[in-house]
């Protein structure tokens, strides 16, 4: 009798997120003193990135709109915010935290829809860390003269955020200004402006007074007259090197404090007494988690030459396995590239990489028709001198080099314009400490990667920007007894 035929392959079956718990308005307009009003300027179209399918216009703020923001973030802040006693601002704080706690999934849902990220990233990942920093910033409100910095609020912040994470970025910025008695006026990014503007839904829910924040959308140029305003006091902003270098020129000589959160190129440094296949998870969640678009994500790998060959054919078979697709989808690993332009740029400096005779791989995967999509991609046999290793590519692309003793390590991984974060991988505390010491970085994990916690402060040094959000270090960026720039 023949053997009954079994297979060890698994089914796929799609586990799709219902969209239907979202509500997205075929127009937004600018949220300017506690209610939306229409832009004076023109407007833009979000799009997903998943399916380029329209999702709504958008008003573009224009510089008349901006200095309206301004002037309500100033009146509210001499009138109501700046007066207020911090453990009624931590009310509010806390208030929002469970709005955000209780809207979770409309959040994730519309986050993963106009990004294009996982849904399992923002359900897990980004909305839980949101909340956890209102949260603990609600926390400060009514301690801060336990802070180190005295309790002094600045005044009017403006803010400027990228789209890679928009509402924890958003979260990042607007918890610690507000905890500290601060008021805002906020630019999502262009190309994800919608959480941002659900935000300012919850701000109404929670009642927060008019004017505290404020939420203007636009590309570059309502950046530019945000932070150019002579109105503003404090000026923060998370996104390129280039923006960040622009903006620094911009306020010099002005009153403004300034906070740059910028690029990095981080290297996570494998020893060869690392447990291999928890580095390789590591090495993943480094450089995969969010397509790649992470400021400090584990971009360069550096491996111990006595285990290349192995830690190589480990990361194959595992990226082999990574679900690429619908952002929706509760199985999908790697969702969408977040626009046209940054899929051209990582298509462009991939290519240079294969150009300049780096070794290009990618496991098989069949890429959806619509939208922007990029494969989880490994250069081989990269040096120092390769593009791919001193650019931030901003995608799903992991460069990797060897190197055979510790010191060669610190001396590669520092190697570069950017300081942001750095990982290590070694079985010896010892090496741990010696090379958290060593390394340029501001952020160091070891045997673990892109770990984040609202205590725990995070920033650059060197072209990766100046400045700490998050923990008691963040709270100095807006309270006038703070120490850093
Ligand atoms: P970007 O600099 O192009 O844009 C960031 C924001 O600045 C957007 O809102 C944009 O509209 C605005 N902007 C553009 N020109 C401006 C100007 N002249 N003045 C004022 N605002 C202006 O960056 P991006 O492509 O949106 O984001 C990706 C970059 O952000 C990457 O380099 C990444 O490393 C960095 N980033 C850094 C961190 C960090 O914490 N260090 C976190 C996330 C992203």
């Amino acid at each position: 009798m023949a053997a009954k035929k079994t297979s060890t392959a698994f089914e796929y079956a799609p586990a799709p997120e219902s969209r239907a718990i979202v509500d997205i308005k075929p127009s937004y307009g600018l949220f300017v003193n506690g209610e939306f009003v229409d832009g004076h300027g023109k407007s833009f179209k979000t799009i997903s990135p998943s399916t380029e399918e329209v999702l709504a216009e958008i008003a573009e703020a224009d510089e008349a709109d901006v200095d309206n923001a301004v002037k309500a973030a100033r009146r509210a802040y001499t009138r109501v915010w700046g007066r207020m006693p911090g453990s009624e601002r931590a009310k509010y704080l806390f208030r929002i935290a469970r709005i955000i706690q209780e809207r979770g999934r409309e959040l994730a849902v519309l986050e993963s829809i106009d990004n294009g990220k996982p849904i399992k990233e923002t359900r897990d990942v980004d909305i839980p860390i949101v909340a956890a920093h209102f949260f603990y910033y609600a926390g400060w409100a009514d301690k801060l003269e336990y802070s180190g910095y005295g309790s002094t609020p600045l005044g009017v912040a403006g803010q400027v955020i990228p789209w890679n994470f928009p509402l924890l970025m958003l979260a990042w910025k607007i918890a610690p200004a507000l905890a500290c008695g601060n008021t805002v006026v906020l630019k999502p990014a262009e190309t994800t402006p919608l959480t941002a503007l659900l935000f300012a839904e919850i701000c109404q829910q929670a009642d927060l007074p008019p004017g505290v924040v404020n939420i203007i959308t636009g590309a570059g140029a309502t950046g530019q007259a945000l932070v150019g305003h002579p109105d503003v006091d404090k000026v923060a902003f998370t996104g390129s090197t280039a923006v960040g270098k622009a903006i620094a020129k911009a306020v010099a000589g002005s009153h403004k404090k300034v906070t740059l959160e910028l690029g990095g190129k981080a290297a996570n440094i494998v020893f060869d007494d690392a447990p291999l296949d928890q580095a390789v998870e590591g090495i993943v969640n480094g450089i995969f988690f969010n397509q790649g678009h992470v400021c400090c994500a584990g971009s360069r790998l550096l491996v111990q030459e006595s285990v290349a060959d192995d830690v190589l054919a480990r990361l194959k078979r595992r990226m082999a396995t990574l679900r690429v697709g619908d952002p929706l989808d509760k199985n999908t690993d790697i969702g969408a590239i977040n626009s046209a332009e940054q899929l051209a740029k990582i298509r462009e400096l991939s290519d240079i990489g294969e150009a300049e005779g780096a070794g290009r791989w990618s496991p098989p995967c069949e890429l959806p028709k619509h939208g922007f999509w990029f494969p989880p991609t490994v250069f081989t046999n990269v040096t120092q001198a390769h593009r791919i290793a001193r650019e931030e590519i901003f995608g799903p692309v992991l460069s990797v080099l060897t190197f055979r003793t510790p010191a060669e390590a610190v001396e590669k991984a520092n190697n570069t314009p950017y300081g942001l974060s750095a990982g290590v991988w070694t079985d010896k505390g010892s090496r741990i400490l010696h090379m958290a010491n060593k390394l340029r970085a501001g952020v160091v994990w070891a045997n673990t990667f892109n770990k984040f916690d609202p205590t725990s402060p995070f920033g650059g040094y060197k072209e990766s920007g100046y400045g700490r959000e998050g923990g008691r270090h963040g709270l100095a960026a807006y309270l006038k007894g703070g120490v850093e720039q």
